[in-house]
């Protein structure tokens, strides 16, 4: 069983290959979960030891995607969720290169969003599993009610802040919520807001058609965060007056963006990565449950969903529902939309959101950091996961 000693790594692990940061060849060990030791030496060494015309290994830091409504048919979202399921999804997200992530629940039935966030708190203590659930997303459901603004959120879930309500769901979740998506021009929302910074919540602005003033205020409050940015809105808004230009100009928000080739298009990528930065860009999958299933179309709830192998499509909104790929295909995109490089793109899926979440042991590469680290390669931009570890032990191997 690879996955047995997860929870007691006790087998020291040596692995070999490029350093994403520097392409330095370098031989990293793990010990009792965390890498004891990083030795560096040049690259003519990893070119005699390494066979001709085989691909460059790398090796970086496990991927963490903070954005992500389910996998491989598992919907965190979904009436079926069980902690079996929430095994079967981290387990093909480890296949992935990614080592933790936040299961986001988006808006639904209160009770749902409850009982789901329950099950998944009980994941999140799993000794097999839980130490890739560090935290859950509450995407909604207090978001714009208007077309376009609400994506594919159902309308009749969409409500106004209600700080009793959260409190309820965050006790559901056993405190497991850290980043909560909201729309700053509900009636209620900066009060709602600056609660759930006190309390510990990252605010994210999302599904939202806030006016600058209304964005300022947010900002103003604690929120230090845009959801999927240049998605969750309308095709048609104002030049002047819309919600992109305040969230691009203000330095205080760091902005998640689906780079997975279809949710922005290339100059938008390039666009918003220039404005924000390699610090404060972080990429997300936003995957949908339908990830890593094959094409065709699907009800999912009261919802007919159209899987493509790229995107899901909700048709009767004309609207992108979620991602089908994982956030490894978005390293690749935002690599060749942007010319960033791998060091500052496994930067912007690993290292910035352990740092934004206070997630210390994980993001990078160091000696006393968890051993959560992928090898790969990298072929005309697509990543492909050899090895994944977490917590020091090997959890996917492609062969
Ligand atoms: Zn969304």
């Amino acid at each position: 069983m690879l996955t047995s000693s997860i929870y007691m790594p006790n087998e020291k692990i040596t692995i070999q290959g490029l350093l994403y940061s520097d392409e330095s060849y370098a031989t990293i060990t793990m010990e009792n979960g965390n890498i004891s030791s990083i030795e560096k030496s040049n690259q003519a060494n990893y070119r005699q030891a390494s066979p001709k015309n085989t691909a460059d290994v790398y090796i970086a830091p496990g991927l963490i995607d903070i954005q992500i409504n389910g996998y491989m048919g598992v919907d965190f979202s979904g009436p079926k969720l069980t902690v079996e399921g929430v095994r079967k999804a981290t387990k093909a997200l480890w296949k992935a290169g990614v080592t933790s992530y936040f299961p986001t629940i988006i808006t639904s039935d209160i009770d749902r969003i409850k009982k789901n966030f329950a099950v998944l708190a009980e994941a999140r203590q799993d000794p097999e599993i839980g130490k890739s659930i560090p935290w859950f997303h509450l995407e909604g459901p207090y978001i714009s009610p208007f077309p376009g603004f609400r994506g594919a959120h159902l309308e009749k879930y969409i409500k106004t802040p209600d700080w009793d309500e959260f409190l309820d769901i965050q006790k559901a979740a056993n405190n497991g919520i850290k980043i909560i998506t909201v729309a700053p021009e509900l009636k209620g929302a900066i009060p709602f807001i600056k609660k759930c910074v006190e309390s510990g919540v990252i605010v994210s602005l999302g599904h939202h058609n806030g006016t600058a003033k209304e964005i300022q205020a947010a900002v103003d409050a604690g929120a230090t965060m845009a959801t999927h940015l240049g998605n969750g809105c309308a095709n048609q808004i104002n030049r002047h007056d819309n919600p992109l230009w305040p969230q691009l100009s203000n330095d205080a928000i760091t902005a998640t963006i689906i780079a997975d080739g279809f949710h922005l298009r290339r100059e938008e990528v390039r666009t918003f990565y220039k404005v924000k930065g390699v610090e404060k860009t972080i990429l997300v999958s936003d995957a949908l449950d339908l990830a890593g299933l094959p094409p065709g179309e699907y009800t999912r709830g009261e919802r007919t969903l159209v899987l493509t192998p790229d995107v899901v499509q909700l048709p009767k909104e004309n609207v992108l529902a979620g991602a089908a790929s994982p956030i490894s295909k978005c390293v690749g995109v935002v690599m060749e939309y942007t010319e960033c490089g791998l060091k500052n793109a496994i930067q912007m899926a690993s290292t910035n959101p352990a740092k934004l979440f206070s997630l210390e042991d994980i993001g990078e590469i160091e000696i006393g950091k968890r051993g959560d680290l992928i090898q790969f390669t990298m072929e005309d931009n697509r990543m492909k996961i050899l090895k994944t570890y977490v917590n020091g032990s090997l959890v996917y191997s492609l062969d």
